[in-house]
């Protein structure tokens, strides 16, 4: 592993009393790239962002930043910001006052603040607001206040632990769009936490999939959705998630192979088919229908049809795909490249 990525995680390791946390994480992070560390609930991605952060001690491995070793240096000398999911925002304090706290704290000159919180409002659209507290923002605004202050810090490295949750679809979809121009805007490096695969797919140049406290595949968001290194990714990336097929199902796979498929590689057949499926459902999406349909052999079989599609369910439906469409997987799970 080179060493001289902006950010290094060298096979970091943490446990408390036994019980895992995370382990042989080893990441490199480029300055001014945007990772997401994605995976379910207890999967170890704010134990990875608060090692990061300095928030917790690893019990092993050695984390660099911008070439020096930070492993056991505390959260306030890592010269990084943090934004978490509770905005953790002073209830007493105004927006403004908020936005410039750190750096009161860190005796900055006042002319220098104000113009820095002024900046930090023009950004996040704040402006108009600086007066008010908290309890009168809406969750939105909050999350905006939180990012200001984020980007006042000015720091390089910009730490994020599932900061759009509390938000509604429509808002999370706003602030995502900010957080990304914010990013590219003033070249920070950001490590953005989500157990949400679309917001990751979506925001990240490069995609950290964990499970179990380990690495399960690191990619960019294109590579996870077309080549994904085990079925756990193909299941986990992607909406519709790729159909599993056993493959005793199919001529020419054996019971050994799993074989995977994306829904838009699924096409009902005309002539030759390679599977015969129920109906089970219909969802019409606007631009698309997602059929989904039932198999014994296979999980989470969706057809995606162009437009309004309607479908009865528990009707018999043959489909086909392509061989070059489809990703095969050994028993372990693990992608068979070249099939
Ligand atoms: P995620 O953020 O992906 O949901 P976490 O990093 O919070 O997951 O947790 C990873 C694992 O570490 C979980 O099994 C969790 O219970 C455990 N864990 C996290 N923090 C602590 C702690 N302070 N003490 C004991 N176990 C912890
Ligand atoms: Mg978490």
């Amino acid at each position: 592993m080179s060493k001289n990525a902006f950010v290094v995680l060298d096979n970091i390791g943490k446990r408390w009393k036994g019980q895992l946390g995370v382990e042989h994480i080893s990441l490199e992070i480029e300055e001014g790239e945007f990772v997401a560390l994605l995976g379910p609930s207890g999967c170890g991605k704010s134990t990875t962002l608060r090692l990061l952060a300095g928030l917790e001690v690893p019990d092993e491995g050695r984390i660099i930043i911008d070439g020096t070793d930070v492993t056991s240096m505390p959260a306030a000398k890592r010269n990084l910001s943090m934004v978490f999911q509770s905005y953790a925002l002073f209830p007493h304090l105004s927006v403004a006052e908020n936005v410039m706290f750190g750096m009161k704290v860190r005796r900055v000159p006042k002319k220098e603040r104000l113009e820095k919180m002024q900046n930090a409002l023009d950004i996040t659209g704040l402006h108009g607001l600086e007066d008010r507290k908290p309890s009168a923002l809406s969750g939105g605004q909050r999350q905006r206040v939180a990012l200001a202050r984020a980007i006042v810090a000015g720091r390089k490295l910009c730490l994020m632990d599932e900061p759009l949750s509390n938000l509604d679809a429509k808002l999370r979809n706003a602030v995502r769009k900010d957080i990304k121009k914010l990013q590219s805007d003033l070249g920070m490096t950001i490590v953005y936490v989500t157990h949400d695969q679309t917001e990751a797919m979506s925001m990240a140049d490069k995609v950290v999939l964990m499970k179990d406290g380990r690495i399960e595949q690191v990619g960019s968001p294109e590579q996870l959705y077309s080549e994904p290194t085990t079925t756990f990714v193909a299941e986990f990336v992607g909406a519709p998630p790729m159909a599993l097929i056993q493959g005793a199902a199919l001529d020419g796979f054996t019971h050994l192979q799993t074989i995977g498929v994306r829904a838009e590689k699924i096409r009902v057949a005309t002539n030759n088919h390679r599977m015969t499926c129920t109906v089970t459902d219909c969802e019409f999406l606007g631009a698309e229908t997602f059929i989904g349909l039932a198999h014994e052999q296979a999980n989470g079989l969706t057809l995606k049809l162009d437009g309004k599609a309607d479908m009865k369910i528990g009707m018999q439906v043959k489909i086909t795909f392509d061989d070059q469409d489809l990703h095969v997987f050994d028993p372990a799970g693990q992608r068979v490249d070249p099939r």
